[in-house]
């Protein structure tokens, strides 16, 4: 018989939203051949955040085999089909970037072609007439599965407004029964070999040493390995993402169970509200510049729905990322890589990707330069056009406040600034590569914010007025009539996944 090497040992330095989501894909995906080994402190504890979410986030518990309704249950969960942005143009105007289609395409011609041509002949409503899963949302109804009224209607997607510590909590054991071993500790010194400068183990408070061979680092902010140690470098986007504090606050249960998570502009900031079963998560992201504590602390509380049932959570941070998330043998997942603040739910989406890239690009025993090159350009990809995004909510603006002037007066990124370009024009949309949000994704944004193109593509032209005012209304009676079939969302989590109170 030959005889086994050693297993490649994987050291996750760290047990939040990240160390526990690494922990249960390597201990799913590498049953042989890697040992994997999770060290936490509860000393230190986690940051506590991290409540909504992209529908992405099916495919990474399905890639677990977790079975939905028992992680709703366990989570406190509620279903999500977007989120509804209060203010973001000007004080009184929303409008909701929804998953899931709006309209309906035309061959080769994006649907908001026609809906411009529409909107200029005075034919055409809002966007959120034409998009299922908004009609659902407001109307406060979840549905899964193939559509009620057949083909014509397109699929909903949905992600989920969870309690992340519940999840951790679930995903350590999932991890556990698959044998990553989980140590209980706080690491005091890094420990590099002499020769190759790689990590080579984790000192423990308890003086337990930890070797390994690779290391991911998740122990948040500090970034204790990939920065503390290898000081990789950040890279600041606080001059396009100016709000640097939060304060988290859960409340009680307002009765409204709604299927998307809210967030409202306020003078200096954003205030998210994020419905679970048993209570509701509530924040304000603020930039410290134009406000204080105090006021962001008054704000928060006057706009809460039910009563505080904690007193509020400060927390710091700085939007940017990491100049290289995998330096040497350390890859940095989760707020370590770095961080753009939950206006678009895409932390724990970027912890997921970050994972799927890893496991794709997995190394052995020792690092392959130019994997470990290729997944920092994807990182890097990923994080830029998802910056470019937020950034959008902040840059059109119409709002009065000095935080809001300034953040008009940016200068943005080559890449946003193609992009807005591009559709002020003739509507046209491109998602590069693999660009985590979609041409309807960024319509939704655009138009929300009063980004209205001057023109349309000619093909558009081609259909009688009368017959595109025909179409219009097909496809708003169609949705509507789908979206008024649907059960209530506290209806369709009394049915299928009610957690316990
Ligand atoms: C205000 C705010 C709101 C957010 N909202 C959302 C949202 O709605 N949706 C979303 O997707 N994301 C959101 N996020 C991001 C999300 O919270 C994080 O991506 C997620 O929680 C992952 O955090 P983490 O595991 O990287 O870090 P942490 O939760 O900070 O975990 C770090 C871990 O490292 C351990 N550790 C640190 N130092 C040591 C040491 N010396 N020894 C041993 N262990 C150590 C800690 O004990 C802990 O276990 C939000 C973030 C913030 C700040």
């Amino acid at each position: 018989m030959t005889e086994q090497p050693d297993p490649v040992t994987i050291v996750i330095a760290g047990g939040g939203s990240a160390g526990w989501m690494t922990a249960a894909a390597l201990g799913r995906f590498l049953e042989t051949g890697y040992r994997i080994r999770l060290i936490e402190s509860e000393e230190i504890g986690t940051v506590g955040v991290g409540e909504s979410t992209i529908p992405q986030i099916r495919l990474f518990n399905e890639a677990l085999g977790l079975d939905e309704d028992a992680f709703v249950r366990a989570t406190q969960a509620t279903f999500k089909l977007g989120i509804e942005f209060d203010g973001w143009s000007r004080p009184g105007e929303r409008y909701m970037h929804a998953f899931g289609a709006v309209g309906r395409d035309v061959g080769l011609i994006a649907f908001q072609h026609y809906w411009l041509r529409a909107r200029q002949l005075g034919l055409a409503k809002g966007l959120d007439a034409y998009a299922l899963n908004e009609l659902a949302a407001r109307g406060h109804k979840m549905h899964r599965g193939q559509p009620l009224g057949g083909a014509a209607i397109p699929d909903m997607p949905y992600a989920f407004q969870f309690d992340a510590g519940l999840y951790a909590a679930w995903l350590r054991r999932f991890a556990e029964l698959r044998g990553v071993q989980r140590t209980e500790g706080k690491v005091v010194e890094v420990i590099r070999d002499g020769e190759s400068g790689d990590v080579a183990a984790l000192l423990l408070q308890s003086g337990e040493q930890v070797a390994g061979d690779i290391f991911i680092d998740c122990t948040g902010f500090r970034g204790l390995l990939i920065e503390q140690t290898l000081a990789s470098g950040f890279e600041d986007w606080s001059h396009w993402l100016p709000c640097d504090r939060a304060l988290a606050v859960p409340s009680a249960s307002d009765g409204a169970l709604t299927p998307y998570t809210r967030a409202r502009a306020l003078a200096a900031g954003w205030q998210w509200r994020i419905p679970l079963q048993h209570r509701v998560g509530n924040g304000h992201v603020y930039c410290s510049e134009y406000l204080s504590d105090d006021e962001a602390t008054a704000l928060l509380l006057a706009n809460l729905e039910g009563a505080p049932l904690a007193d509020p959570r400060p927390l710091r941070f700085t939007a940017g990322r990491r100049k290289r998330a995998w330096k040497r043998n350390v890859i940095a997942i989760g707020l370590s890589s770095g961080f753009l603040e939950p206006l678009e739910s895409t932390s724990i989406h970027m912890i997921q990707s970050a994972i799927s890239r890893l496991l794709k690009l997995l190394p052995g025993r020792h690092v392959a330069a130019a994997d470990r090159d290729e997944y920092n350009r994807q990182t890097d990809f990923e994080i830029e056009r998802i910056r470019d995004f937020l950034i959008l909510h902040y840059a059109a603006n119409q709002r009065d406040e000095p935080f809001w002037r300034a953040r008009r007066a940016m200068t943005l990124p080559e890449t946003l600034e193609r992009k807005i370009a591009l559709f002020a024009a003739n509507g046209n949309i491109v998602r590069e590569h693999e660009e985590l949000f979609t041409e309807v994704g960024w319509l939704q944004v655009l138009v929300g914010q009063g980004i209205i193109p001057h023109g349309y593509h000619p093909l558009a032209d081609q259909i009688a007025p009368a017959e595109l005012g025909e179409y219009m209304e097909t496809i708003e009676l169609l949705y509507a009539r789908e979206a008024g079939r649907m059960p209530s969302h506290a209806e369709f989590i009394a049915r299928h996944c009610a957690a316990p109170r």
